[in-house]
């Protein structure tokens, strides 16, 4: 017997919905196991390939792929030269990742406040925060929409900084015809299931600079070299290597690898697939009184690995944990992206103080993320529309 749904009737979804889910075909099972059979698990010939074709998808020149995202980000930040004392600016509305990544190199992150309209870093916010220390600006694409690049390009330009994206969430999404992954000093993109193409566990950066390609190698395999050209003492002996700098086990096995380039084959249906269910929530969700939709730049053509709403107070009497509450007892599980990263405890003890973002402590009270993934049904996005407009309309004020 199904229970009634808190605002009456019964659930909107018979089964319960997450908020994302990964999608694995026959493709995908046949590509892992080939390599299972295959003389190498790891630092085999998946990886050149993988980054190869990653290149291609993004126009970048170079590709390193490793384990995960925070992975990607910390070698990226290496690669920077970040350390003790430097300053390097992102978004609280983002993952702790994207400030981990800084904290790991013995730098300072500091948060700059969002757009309220876009959710994205303010590029006016990110250049009241640039001090005689700052090194580098983190923008993350937050949901899979482009950041205002042109903007933060030029202010990173102007100040010298390097510009370092986190687009995790954003694989597939292009900035005035651009692929993301092509543009600024290093992209950071992420493959936990969650995220739009998947390898279990991965990440990649992307770059067009051949010397910071050549810092993210040795950061991802332990500062290890069998390039006599960065040798300090080259050598022929044929098991000869040098550490040349202090590096990290960051590599990606190539079962992952194998994953990871068979979900590549998929990524132009997943997202025309994604594109679809936005434009279906967008339309919708413009007419529900009591729901404010996430602001579109036109630069922006948009992946979207995120489907967040925001909850107007003004119109609804509930709070969102009653909403959340209302939308689980209809069956769909929806999750908060994020907790601005310096409210966390670990950053509240370092001395980030409350309030230091207004926008994005406002934002983060508001919103909700609902179902979006490649395999929702077209009758599972109506279900999520009819159970948001049936929780609005029982509390509206
Ligand atoms: C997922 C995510 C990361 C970290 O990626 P992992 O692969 O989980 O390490 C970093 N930044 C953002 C914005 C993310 O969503």
């Amino acid at each position: 017997m199904q229970k009634p749904a808190i605002c009456g009737g019964t659930p909107a979804c018979p089964e319960p919905v997450q908020y994302g889910r990964q999608y694995i075909d026959d493709a995908d099972i046949r590509a892992v196991s080939d390599v299972l059979r295959s003389p190498f698990l790891t630092c085999g010939p998946q990886i050149p390939a993988l980054e190869k074709k990653f290149c291609e998808l993004t126009g970048a020149k170079y590709a390193v792929a490793v384990s995960n995202g925070t992975a990607a980000l910390h070698i990226a930040c290496i690669a920077a030269g970040i350390a003790l004392g430097d300053e390097v600016i992102t978004t609280p509305i983002t993952f702790a990742a994207s400030a981990n990544c800084v904290s790991y190199c013995g730098g300072k992150p500091v948060f700059a406040d969002i757009d309220p309209e876009t959710y994205n870093i303010d590029p006016d916010a990110i250049e009241a925060c640039i001090t005689p220390n700052t090194k580098a600006v983190i923008p993350v694409h937050y949901t899979g929409q482009s950041v205002a690049y042109d903007e933060i390009a030029q202010i990173c330009k102007k100040h010298g900084l390097l510009l370092i994206q986190d687009a995790a969430h954003a694989v597939g999404t292009r900035y005035k015809g651009n692929p993301i992954g092509s543009l600024g000093d290093m992209t950071c993109f992420s493959c936990h299931p969650v995220k739009t193409i998947t390898s279990g566990e991965g990440g990649i950066v992307t770059t067009d600079d051949e010397a910071l390609y050549q810092k993210l190698l040795l950061a991802r395999s332990h500062g290890i070299t069998r390039d006599p050209s960065q040798m300090h003492c080259p050598s022929d002996d044929p098991w000869y290597y040098e550490m040349v700098s202090l590096g990290y086990n960051y590599r990606l096995t190539d079962m992952q690898t194998a994953l990871l380039s068979s979900q590549l084959d998929k990524l132009p249906v997943f997202s025309a697939r994604r594109k679809e269910i936005v434009k279906r929530y967008d339309e919708a969700f413009r007419n529900v009184d009591g729901i404010i939709v996430q602001k579109e730049i036109p630069e922006s053509d948009t992946t979207r690995h995120l489907y967040v709403i925001q909850l107007d107070p003004d119109v609804l009497s509930c709070s969102r944990r009653e909403f959340f509450d209302a939308m689980a007892a209809e069956n769909i599980h929806c999750q908060v992206h994020y907790i601005p990263v310096y409210r966390l405890p670990y950053y509240q003890q370092l001395g980030y103080p409350e309030g230091l973002c207004p926008n994005a402590e406002r934002l983060y009270e508001r919103i909700l993320s609902i179902p979006l993934y490649y395999t929702l049904t077209d009758e599972q996005v109506e279900q999520v529309i009819f159970a948001v407009r049936k929780i609005c309309a029982y509390y509206h004020r």
